[in-house]
């Protein structure tokens, strides 16, 4: 795929200005007062990191994955789970961890979430063998690549329907058949997390969740052409009678469909993290530079047709973040208390809601800047036209925005059918 770089054409003393170190600072001053001492450190020495040994790193000409093994070796692949001996894990980490990458990178942050969260979760909450270990340990490491299937060509919203089949159940080894698209990594990844049934007419009595790996025979992956992330490869794999040892399981028939949903939850909090991020990068790229870009002789940012929009992007902003980092508080209380099923049940519909409400802010935030600051906004000067696309997809995956609204619709009126009798 052809990647575009151009030009530069911003002023010099307004690009100074664009630093990522000021984007950092503005952010820390909206950031800190919602964190705790200890998440404090964590994002002042990670924002640190990403600028010294990240940023100097970044061709837009190239792929994302480079750049794995660079935050492997900080163990910033992900902070959902405890990996090593770091005591800084669980998601209001992983949330400022998305938020800090994704501002330095929103490209980069999409890949990273699918390998260290979205694949990795399943295998650091159910993988019980050392096999499995050794797979996490690599894709910690950041040289080897994870990705999740979920999706089909012809079950996306509706994936419980699936028709990829798991078989065999009696042998040594399963037997995999089927078809997944959209899988992001999926053409570069090393590892896969698969769902598959036993029973196309029994979903949700006979799905598993299988671990399978690039070499096994039978594995076929092609590149699909997706226009606004050019640097993350997403592909459609192809399974013809794969077949895959016991010790892949992570979830057998019917356990594998209570693994999706509960995984599901974990996949859209860290989305909103990323998203969180590209919403700051691009409301404070505009602050910015709307302050020092004059026209008439004045700075933009005097006419309050610029500013009065900007301002609004921003008080909903704050209103996302605090519901952004409250949604993972709540994940974290679940994992405290996995019996109490009105946690739960809340927590799921409340990161769906949040999901919805911070994945589309980020595309209005990013839209609405670059038509404020004008042309340079859609070139590679700023980092908000490369904010946008990213924007767009972090609203499809995860689950499309009606099926977060209908998941939050179907909690609300069982509370009212629970309540009003
Ligand atoms: C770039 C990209 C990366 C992705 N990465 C992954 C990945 O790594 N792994 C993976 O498994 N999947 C991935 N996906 C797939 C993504 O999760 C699906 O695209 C999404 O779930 C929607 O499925 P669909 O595309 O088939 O659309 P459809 O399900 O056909 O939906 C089309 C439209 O109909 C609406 N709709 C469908 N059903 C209902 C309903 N009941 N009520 C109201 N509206 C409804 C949807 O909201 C949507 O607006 C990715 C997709 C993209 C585009």
């Amino acid at each position: 795929m052809k990647k575009i770089t151009g030009v530069e054409i911003l002023d010099s003393k307004i690009k100074e200005k664009l630093s990522t170190r000021n984007i950092y600072e503005i952010l820390n001053n909206f950031i800190i007062p919602l964190i705790t001492k200890e998440e404090q450190e964590f994002l002042v020495e990670l924002e640190d990191f990403l600028l010294k040994e990240v940023e100097p790193k970044i061709d837009l000409t190239k792929d994302v994955y480079e750049l794995f093994p660079i935050l492997g070796k900080k163990n910033y692949i992900q902070r959902l789970n405890k990996y090593g001996d770091l005591d800084e894990y669980g998601m209001r980490y992983e949330i400022l961890l998305a938020m800090a990458i994704s501002i330095i990178d929103p490209e980069l942050d999409l890949a990273r979430v699918v390998s260290g969260v979205i694949f990795s979760n399943p295998l650091f909450q159910y993988g019980n063998n050392d096999h499995i270990l050794e797979i996490l340990d690599e894709v910690m490491s950041g040289k080897k690549i994870g990705c999740i299937c979920i999706t089909e060509k012809k079950h996306g919203s509706d994936a419980v329907n699936m028709k990829t089949k798991i078989d065999d159940y009696n042998k040594d080894y399963l037997v995999l058949n089927g078809e997944k698209v959209y899988t992001t990594n999926g053409s570069i990844a090393d590892y896969y997390v698969v769902y598959g049934v036993s029973n196309i007419a029994d979903p949700r009595g006979t799905m598993s969740q299988i671990i399978v790996e690039k070499e096994f025979e039978g594995v076929e992956t092609h590149r699909l052409g997706i226009q606004s992330i050019p640097r993350v490869e997403v592909g459609q794999i192809i399974f013809k009678d794969v077949k895959i040892p016991k010790e892949n399981i992570l979830g057998g028939k019917g356990q594998g469909y209570k693994n999706l949903f509960s995984g599901l939850v974990a996949e859209r909090d860290a989305i909103i993290g990323s998203s969180l991020g590209i919403s700051w990068l691009t409301a404070i790229t505009a602050l910015i530079y709307t302050n020092f870009r004059e026209q008439f002789s004045q700075p933009i940012y005097n006419f309050q047709a610029v500013s009065f929009p900007i301002t609004k992007l921003f008080t909903e902003l704050m209103a996302v973040t605090d519901f952004g980092i409250r949604t993972a508080t709540e994940y974290e209380k679940t994992l405290k208390y996995p019996d109490e099923t009105k946690f739960i049940k809340y927590n799921a519909a409340f990161s769906s809601g949040t999901k919805f409400l911070a994945s589309n802010l980020a595309y209005r935030i990013s839209y609405e800047t670059q038509q404020l600051c004008g042309g340079i906004a859609f070139t590679d000067n700023l980092k908000i036209d490369k904010a946008l696309e990213v924007s767009k997809v972090q609203e499809i995956i995860g689950g499309a925005r009606n099926i977060q609204l209908y998941l939050v619709s179907k909690a609300i009126k069982e509370i009212v059918a629970r309540v009003v009798k």
